[in-house]
């Protein structure tokens, strides 16, 4: 799930900064790593497509960058599931627009060209956004 909490932009940005330039590492506590999460999580949903936009469609990277950052309406599906949002629960494989068949016409639509192969892109994009979020964190 894409939409955790409320989040202090700044105030992440500022923590997340000072957690890397400290030269002594004390442990990072679970606030901490929660933090790093959260931030990796809304870069890779955010920031991350800007880059996809740049350096593969740089004439018109502003349309693209759009299209990258509509397809987190795939999200939606999630409002079919109770509970909304389950931290322990891996959106990819669960969510019909986030499922393994799904994925599958997502890979075929990087075949086609124009706004669809985008999509396809953003989509592929976001699954593995998903994916990183639940399998390479402790939760
Ligand atoms: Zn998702």
């Amino acid at each position: 799930m894409c939409l955790m909490g409320q989040l202090n932009l700044v105030s992440l940005i500022c923590r997340t900064f000072k957690i890397i330039r400290l030269k002594n590492l004390p442990p990072m506590d679970s606030s901490d790593i929660a933090l790093l999460k959260t931030f990796t999580h809304y870069f890779l949903h955010f920031v991350f497509p800007v880059f996809i936009a740049l350096i593969f469609y740089r004439d018109h990277w502003k349309k693209v960058y759009l299209i990258l950052l509509a397809t987190m309406l795939v999200d939606l599906d999630h409002l079919f599931a109770n509970p909304i949002f389950d931290p322990d629960r891996a959106s990819v494989g669960f969510h019909f627009l986030h499922s393994y068949y799904a994925i599958a016409v997502y890979f075929l639509m990087l075949f086609f060209k124009g706004n669809i192969r985008i999509i396809g892109i953003g989509l592929l994009f976001h699954m593995l956004t998903d994916l990183q979020d639940f399998y390479l964190w402790n939760h």
